[in-house]
């Protein structure tokens, strides 16, 4: 078994985990779906509007819980969907 972490990082008060910035072309969207099958956070979901494509693309249904994989954007065939990592204040002192 692998040993388990005992210790508390001693900069855990300084450090924040990345915030994703999910960005959707929706008219660019083919509604093939890949992006939500193969979210590994279920972050996406198929919405109800239809786009110029006739088609559903997706909405963003958890942004919190986005790990910045991109695997959306990996699967993506028509380049309609990217992550970015969201800016954050600097930690005060
Ligand atoms: S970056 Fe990863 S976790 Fe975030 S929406 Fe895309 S596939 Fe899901
Ligand atoms: S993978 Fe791309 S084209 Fe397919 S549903 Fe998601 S955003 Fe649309």
């Amino acid at each position: 078994m692998p040993e388990r972490i005992k210790h508390v990082p001693l900069d855990i008060e300084k450090v924040k985990p990345p915030r994703a910035e999910i960005h959707l072309i929706k008219n660019q969207c083919k509604g093939c779906g890949y992006c939500i099958e193969f979210c590994p956070k279920k972050v996406l979901e198929e919405s109800e509007e239809i786009n110029a494509r006739g088609v559903h693309p997706p909405k963003i249904v958890n942004e919190d819980k986005c790990i910045l994989c991109s695997f959306c954007s990996a699967v993506c065939p028509d380049f309609a969907i990217f992550v970015l990592e969201k800016k954050q204040e600097e930690t005060k002192k």
